[in-house]
């Protein structure tokens, strides 16, 4: 029987014994794929700089990117959340976990410090292949922490809850959940009223019940039940729009404090990168 069948048949009810409370049916592993750059053709930004791209810059940029193993690192860990951590609530906002996620996004940047901090030995030691290692596994860890700021936009309500009020889009409130502030502002709006999406095959589960379903709230695609839905108001930008914009700003800060913390890392890296945002491969059409 196929998953899909099998989730059915449980719903239905016609499917007893095989799998009970204790042992949720869950969704296959998304493939072990990272498209090549070239094929996503993903937004280059350039971090601590405000360089206007036309076509021509964007491509060359693009191009060189291709063949930088540090860009690579940051796009794999983009990718391979969805394998390593695929029912963990933490690594995606999910499940109403705020707490678990922002500490877990802390201990990621905190990984990667202690990349760099062994990679700044290494090169004190003249060890250049020790420097890439080490280097690129920073950019690891910070690619992980990455895709977990940017579920935050696609897998809460935090859309929902400020682009109502807002004039423009530009002028919602972009939250960095790795800084202490960004994780005061998560605090109060969770007392306003933000939750993050409902997945059954997540844990923990920390939503009150009647949550909405991340099935129903996911912005991660154009898509999506959730992010096909446009505000008229904002010149009929959609959900999805919305969440992305605000997942590439907060993307920005993130490597715009990284790179300021770790200077080796822009060193090796340059100063650009091109990262696709909002991708989840996880089950997201799995019936809940
Ligand atoms: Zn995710």
């Amino acid at each position: 029987m196929l998953y899909r069948e099998f989730v059915l048949a449980l719903a239905l009810g016609s499917l007893s014994g095989c799998a009970g409370a204790a042992d949720p049916p869950k969704p296959p592993p998304p493939p072990d794929v990272v498209p090549r750059l070239e094929e996503t053709n993903p937004p280059v930004l350039c971090i601590g700089c405000d360089e206007p791209f036309d076509m021509s810059t964007h491509k060359k940029v693009l191009d060189k990117l291709a063949s930088n193993p540090y860009e690579a690192e940051l796009r794999r860990a983009l990718y391979r959340q969805d394998i390593l951590h695929q029912f963990e609530s933490k690594a995606h906002f999910d499940n109403c976990d705020f707490d678990s996620a922002m500490d877990y996004i802390r201990s990621l940047l905190d990984e990667a410090g202690s990349y760099v901090g062994k990679a700044e030995k290494a090169k004190a030691d003249g060890n250049s292949q020790q420097v890439e290692i080490l280097a690129a596994s920073a950019f690891f860890s910070i690619g992980q922490a990455l895709h977990a700021v940017q579920d935050f936009y696609a897998h809460s309500n935090y859309v929902e809850l400020q682009a109502p009020k807002a004039r423009r889009v530009a002028d919602i409130e972009v939250i960095a959940p790795w800084r202490p502030k960004g994780r005061e502002r998560i605090k109060e709006l969770q007392e306003q009223g933000l939750y993050s999406g409902f997945v059954f095959w997540g844990v923990p589960q920390k939503c009150p019940s009647g949550t909405p379903s991340h099935g129903d709230l996911a912005k991660d695609s154009s898509t999506t039940k959730r992010g096909a839905v446009r505000f008229p108001h904002l010149q009929n930008t959609s959900h999805y729009q919305v969440a992305v914009f605000l997942a590439r700003e907060a993307s920005l800060a993130l490597m715009a404090d990284s790179f300021k913390r770790w200077p080796l890392l822009r060193e090796l890296n340059g100063q650009h990168v091109a990262l696709e945002v909002l991708v989840d491969r996880r089950g997201i059409d799995v019936k809940q």
